[in-house]
């Protein structure tokens, strides 16, 4: 059941360890965001850390934590939100396997992220079952919800698109079975009809999502790449802020900025992407007048930068430390979760077992 007139909002986040500010700006700065309008539901994806690197696992469930961690430093409220990590909710698995019953190979082979992801993870077998069906297992987390609404940047629009497809065959496959008026039809004429009464559209198993797509800011990395753990040009949520000043100093800016004296862009700078999500409407207005001018040198503007992101950050580092004086509070947090989490999944996985036909109503 849905929080009193709220609708459903259901996303995940890899357990990749502690986070930084590239999946802060990406997804759960949005997340806290939505927390007040909509019922949601945010989990820890660890079963899709095994669909890449199944070879070398490691401790999954120690970045699992560390992400949780991240979530509630970042404002993701248990009071308002439900929190939990994917493996402790079986029923995923098991709508995954109903699902790989019903969906054509080649629907998974053409997803963008199948090929592109091979190529780019050329030292990994990705030729496995598992990374194949990551989109499925990723279309039964989302359905196994009913959300309304699934918060993605663009390039994961093809995955909802899948979801909505899987939805749909699904319900077209099996809703006969637990629609009195399609079992009642006795013509193709009465069939037809029976399809088209609202009553038949109500009682679809699963309902079809639809993409929220949240602003997703172009956030560089130090070396002004897109910022990833891969490149290792990451800045962390919750480092040190003198540990910030100082990779801000490394950070690449307008090339054609070669000499202090040289105007520069802000526009075509790293730096002045982070100025433009961090900074004040004052502080940006001395950057771009001061850089264009070549009226302030890049060592001054990273301080500012620095100064700006550091203020930014700061609440977050405080809740950070508060959660380390309460261990134990995490797992509580994620157990609860979990429990709220798998009362919602067993009431869809038992309705979708009873309209394909391996238990009864
Ligand atoms: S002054 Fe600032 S915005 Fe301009 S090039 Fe230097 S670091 Fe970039």
């Amino acid at each position: 059941m849905e929080q009193q007139g709220k609708r459903r909002v259901l996303s995940g986040m890899r357990p990749t360890g502690r986070l930084h500010l590239g999946n802060y700006m990406g997804a759960l700065y949005n997340w806290v965001r939505l927390q007040d309008e909509y019922d949601c539901y945010f989990f820890i994806a660890d079963w899709h850390a095994l669909t890449t690197d199944y070879a070398n696992p490691g401790d999954v469930h120690g970045k699992s934590l560390n992400v949780a961690y991240d979530f509630l430093a970042t404002g993701l409220d248990p009071a308002k939100t439900v929190i939990f990590k994917q493996s402790d909710v079986p029923q995923h698995a098991a709508l995954h396997l109903l699902f790989s019953m019903i969906t054509p190979v080649p629907w998974l082979e053409r997803v963008p992220t199948y090929k592109d992801q091979q190529e780019q993870l050329r030292e990994k077998d990705l030729a496995t079952y598992g990374f194949l069906g990551y989109p499925l297992l990723q279309s039964a987390d989302i359905l196994l919800y009913k959300p309304k609404y699934v918060p993605v940047g663009q390039d994961q629009v093809a995955h909802i698109e899948l979801t909505r497809e899987v939805a749909r065959r699904f319900n077209q496959l099996y809703r006969s079975a637990t629609t009195p008026e399609v079992a009642a039809a006795k013509s193709d004429k009465e069939l037809m009809k029976a399809e088209i009464s609202e009553n038949v559209l109500e009682e679809v198993v699963f309902p079809e999502p639809d993409a929220l797509l949240t602003p997703s800011p172009k956030l560089p990395g130090l070396d002004g790449r897109k910022m990833s753990k891969s490149y290792g040009n990451t800045i962390g949520l919750t480092e040190a802020p003198d540990s910030i000043r100082k990779k801000l100093k490394t950070m690449v800016t307008d090339p054609a900025r070669v000499r202090r004296t040289d105007p520069g862009n802000p526009d075509v700078c790293p730096v002045g992407d982070l100025h433009k999500l961090f900074s004040t409407p004052e502080t940006l207005a001395k950057v771009y007048d001061g850089c264009r001018t070549a009226g302030i040198g890049c060592i001054e503007c990273k301080g500012w930068a620095a100064d700006s992101l550091n203020a930014h950050l700061g609440p977050i580092r405080d809740r950070s430390a508060d959660l380390e004086t309460r261990p134990g509070l995490v797992e509580d947090i994620l157990q609860d979760g979990a429990r709220r989490a798998e009362s919602v999944a067993a009431a869809s996985m038992r309705e979708a077992m009873v309209a394909v036909g391996l238990r009864r109503a």
